[in-house]
């Protein structure tokens, strides 16, 4: 039975895929139509008597496997939404929030925020309800958090935000009065040729070691991995014509997505557990990928010696080094920097555990913004599009899943150091082309897993600990604040 749902999301990734990519703009409207069908015969499927009947009795058989008793996990998770918020629920956000991401946009270009509070209030009504719906053991956010991010709680992201933010704004302060790393770069105007920098990130995928039977990397606006299957992964990039380090961190970081699909088990392949465990746990994937390795110096080096020497001048390395590793308080979370990323997302993270609590209502958010970002990273938006109206997520009705992000980052850099403490210096292995052993070792903890265990407990068995800041913190001062020559 569960066949079909899987032949069906496999449609809707495809479907998806091409949307973002290829098909002409006016399919747009049919696609949609199609595609909201297709979920809701989903939604059919997982809430038929017979198969939670079924699901039922394999819950309370004694001797399952890990893998099935993760299949069970997934699919009562899964199971789980559909049944105990009532249709009416999910259709009105459906609705709200397709007309709401339209509205975003306007109202993010015409710069008014009155055009889009309403859908907004309404939103944040709306996942008020469903997280009575949901349940949860302290407070309301929770629920929401769950969604993405299986187990994590408020309180505990709480504490994983508070910890980290002095420790943030501390380096911050000291990497912004040493001025070793730039707070911009010449190359960020450098303009290029994209069909050039098309060859050099198929050069990239070639060092990071790619297989084009199984990978591909098209162009979409905003770059996405999409999954197929464990024979078909996809990865997008965008070339916005100048600031060429954007484009090769995007393919390092999508490709970092796609290898931990690619490297599910095989046995895994069509069942629930096809998938990685959690969001955090993806980006962590990513992030380790992009910044642990496409950010560092071993790898900067490498990528000179290996590709950009042909195409840029300089053979300066330090300052190539340098125009990777930006750092900058910005207003922007997509353009920030390793130090300050965290800080934007843990304005966001109070915000909408404030909205979600029910203590402030959507036309506080933005006299509210301006506040933390001020506290947080220093500066202030001057405009709703540099504040409360940047991201696409709010609009989506994607509350909660920001933190991912931020859990993403620790992951990737406790995961730096248990490989460290495996297979030794990381930046040598990497000096050496020598990436198969970390894609080895990643396979063997991580990926092969699928979402075969919940997050906590794959990154508990994968390295030995609990999820926590401190490895991040430690490896940003240790490269920040040591990389000044003497
Ligand atoms: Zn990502």
């Amino acid at each position: 039975m569960y066949m079909d749902v899987w032949s069906l999301r496999h449609a809707l990734n495809l479907m998806n895929w091409d949307l973002e990519t290829y098909m002409p703009v006016e399919g747009v409207f049919e696609r949609s139509i199609a595609m909201s069908r297709i979920n809701l015969m989903v939604q059919r499927l997982l809430t038929r008597k017979e198969f939670l009947e079924k699901l039922e009795i394999a819950e309370e058989i004694d001797d399952l496997n890990i893998y099935e008793r993760g299949v069970i996990r997934v699919l009562k998770r899964d199971v789980n939404y559909y049944t105990k918020i009532p249709p009416s629920i999910i259709g009105e956000l459906n609705k709200i929030t397709s007309e709401a991401s339209v509205v975003w946009r306007n109202a993010k270009v015409k710069e008014d925020f009155d055009m889009f509070k309403p859908y907004l209030e309404r939103i944040f009504t709306l996942e008020r309800e469903i997280v009575e719906y949901l349940g949860y053991s302290e407070h309301p956010y929770d629920a929401l958090l769950d969604l993405y991010e299986e187990g994590l709680t408020t309180r505990e992201f709480g504490n994983i935000a508070s910890s980290m933010i002095p420790s943030l704004r501390k380096l911050l302060d000291r990497v912004l009065s040493d001025g070793y790393f730039p707070s911009s770069h010449r190359y960020e105007e450098e303009p290029y040729d994209p069909e050039v920098m098309k060859r050099i990130n198929n050069k990239i995928l070639e060092i990071l070691g790619y297989d084009p039977a199984r990978l591909r990397l098209d162009v979409s606006t905003h770059p996405f991995t999409s999954s197929i299957g464990i024979g078909d992964v996809r990865i997008t990039t965008r070339y916005e014509g100048k600031d060429f380090r954007r484009t090769m961190l995007s393919v390092i970081h999508e490709y970092g997505h796609a290898l931990y699909e690619l490297q599910i088990d095989e046995r895994l392949r069509a069942t629930p557990l096809s998938t990685g465990a959690s969001m955090g746990i993806h980006e962590s994937q990513s992030r380790f990928w992009e910044l642990m390795i496409g950010k560092s110096r071993a790898f900067v080096e490498l990528l000179y010696r290996e590709v950009l020497k042909g195409y840029i001048w300089s053979s300066d390395t330090e300052d190539l080094y340098k125009y990777f590793n930006i750092v900058k308080p910005s207003l922007i979370r997509v353009d920030a920097d390793e130090i300050t990323y965290n800080l934007h997302i843990a304005l966001r993270f109070e915000i909408e555990k404030l909205a979600i609590g029910g203590e402030i209502k959507a036309s506080d958010i933005p006299e509210l913004w301006s506040e933390l970002s001020e506290r947080y990273i220093g500066i202030k938006p001057k405009k709703h599009s540099e504040g409360v109206l940047q991201d696409i997520h709010w609009s989506s009705g994607a509350i909660g899943y920001f933190p991912t992000y931020t859990i993403g980052t620790i992951v990737a850099a406790q995961i730096r150091d248990a490989i460290e403490k495996d297979l030794g210096d990381l930046s040598s292995h990497i000096s050496r082309k020598n990436l198969n052993i970390v894609k080895q070792w990643l396979k063997e903890k991580i990926h092969r897993w699928g979402a075969t265990y919940p997050p906590k407990q794959l990154v508990k068995m994968a390295i030995g600990k609990d999820i926590d800041p401190t490895s991040y913190i430690l490896y940003l001062e240790k490269k920040y604040l040591t990389s000044s020559p003497p």
